[in-house]
């Protein structure tokens, strides 16, 4: 039984989350207060007697409040940052409620099985094979991660050395291979496996940041040994997906050779029957990562690790102890780094649920468009260039002529103004800006809002 303190406590909170995300829409994405103000209002000594648990979120609240980012809000359009589904939200809060351990099945036979149909969903939208192995990890960065330790194993042991066992030195070199464009987080998880991000070989790009098969085929020709190839599915600025079909057929034929496919955003197009052909291939991947705190909205923090051999994943993921049992059901933390964790998987089942495959398609093909509607709007301002061919979520803008601190100037002033949030980024040796669209409840409307508030913007700086 919940005691009537608790029902209150978190009648309390779910007051203040609904305020917070009625509010969501309209609040302002103006450049947010000092971390000094912030330290001011949450800091002080810790007391020696505890405070009244109401009195703590009330003011835990108030004290947040100032330094909230509307990131979830309709008109983020930095990084690639998306609000939540409302039922993902309920199904998270459970998550808490609940607080079961998803590590092990008999910690939670309940988490292990929803990870099981939830997994089987999401390949099926996917248009992946039944059998890989899922992983519910807590972001892209940690799905590049396990996926490049399910590769490390594999072509490890495919050549005679067991990794786990015996670490790296002495062992049969691995060749790594990724695009020019690959994502900062998948250099991140070569340099945490020990594989080293300088001794990796940067493929060249074409002009909107795709790996070139050629240059690939080339690149494989000249690697004797096992070779681990990071393709990309959504650059992160351009959107852009590497050609998976053809990067594929060049590691068939190279052999020894290991597929990964990061598609943290991109991946989700192969959800959709208008978008999937831009991931044509993608089944043929070893692994896979996408995220779903990105484009399928639910909460942070959720990243998904997909791996075609499981026993590649579990033997790289393997922790052992007499007091670890493991059951006849899935034991989740055979397909993670973590063994402790939370089910996280509850809001994403919710979400597939709630959406049916229809409804994914459509908050992915519905963001397409209305990159599409920004693309032609900014286009069509004096002096915006837009630089991306439009495939997926992501559109990429320059102003004409303008330096970098100009570029910055504009990117200011949009923030400061704050009906939309954009970022600032390289592209080709010059400054660009990034506009990201991934969220359920962005509007056509908030595209034209936004896109006349970027047009002062460079008004304004540009005269
Ligand atoms: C966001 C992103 C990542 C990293 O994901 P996190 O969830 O932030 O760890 C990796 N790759 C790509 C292409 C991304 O867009």
């Amino acid at each position: 039984m919940t005691s009537p303190a608790t029902a209150d406590l978190l009648a309390q909170a779910a007051e203040y989350a609904a305020a917070w995300l009625a509010a969501l829409p309209e609040r302002s994405l103006g450049m947010p207060v000092a971390a000094e103000a912030l330290r001011s209002r949450l800091g002080g000594a810790l007391g020696d007697s505890g405070e009244d648990a109401s009195k703590v979120i009330s003011e835990l609240v108030t004290a947040l409040e100032p330094g909230l980012v509307a990131t979830a809000g309709p008109r983020y359009f930095g990084f690639v940052a998306s609000g939540s589904l409302p039922v993902a939200i309920a199904a998270d809060w459970l998550v808490s409620a609940f607080d079961q351990n998803a590590s092990m099945y008999v910690m939670s036979p309940a988490a292990a099985v929803a990870e099981e149909v939830t997994a089987e969903w999401l390949l099926d939208i996917l248009g992946l094979a039944r059998g890989c192995a899922v992983g519910f990890v807590t972001g892209g960065q940690m799905a590049n991660f396990s996926c490049l330790a399910a590769a490390r194993h594999s072509l490890l042991a495919a050549a005679g050395w067991d990794v786990e066992a015996d670490g790296l030195r002495g062992a049969p070199a691995v060749t790594v291979v990724a695009g020019e464009h690959a994502h900062a987080t998948v250099l991140q998880a070569i340099r945490l496996l020990g594989l080293g991000s300088a001794n990796t070989i940067r493929v060249a790009a074409d002009d909107h940041g795709r790996i070139r098969p050629d240059e690939l085929r080339r690149t494989l020709q000249q690697a004797p040994g096992p070779v681990l190839v990071c393709a990309q599915a959504g650059e992160v600025n351009t959107g852009a997906v590497d050609p998976l079909r053809q990067i594929a057929g060049a590691v068939a034929e190279h052999g020894r050779a290991w597929l990964h496919v990061d598609g943290a955003f991109g991946l989700w197009a192969s959800a959709s029957p208008r978008l999937r052909c831009l991931t044509d291939g993608a089944d043929l991947a070893d692994s896979l990562t996408a995220d779903a705190h990105k484009w399928l909205n639910v909460p942070y923090d959720c990243g998904i690790a997909i791996v075609r051999d499981p026993a590649a994943l579990s033997a790289a993921m393997r922790v052992t102890a007499p007091y670890l049992h493991q059951s006849a059901g899935r034991d989740p933390f055979l397909f993670t780094p973590e063994v402790s964790r939370r089910a996280r998987v509850l809001p994403v089942y919710a979400a597939l649920r709630c959406l049916g495959r229809r409804g994914v398609a459509e908050l992915v093909e519905r963001c397409c468009e209305l990159a599409q509607l920004a693309a032609v709007e900014l286009a069509g301002c004096d002096r915006i260039r837009v630089l991306n061919e439009v495939v997926l979520n992501q559109v990429l803008f320059c102003i004409e002529g303008a330096d970098e601190s100009v570029t910055a100037a504009v990117i200011e002033k949009v923030q400061q103004d704050g009906t939309c949030w954009l970022g600032g980024t390289q592209w080709r040796g010059g400054p660009a800006i990034r506009f990201s669209v991934s969220t359920w409840s962005t509007t056509r409307d908030d595209i034209c809002r936004s896109v006349a508030a970027i047009t002062s913007a460079v008004e304004q700086v540009c005269g």
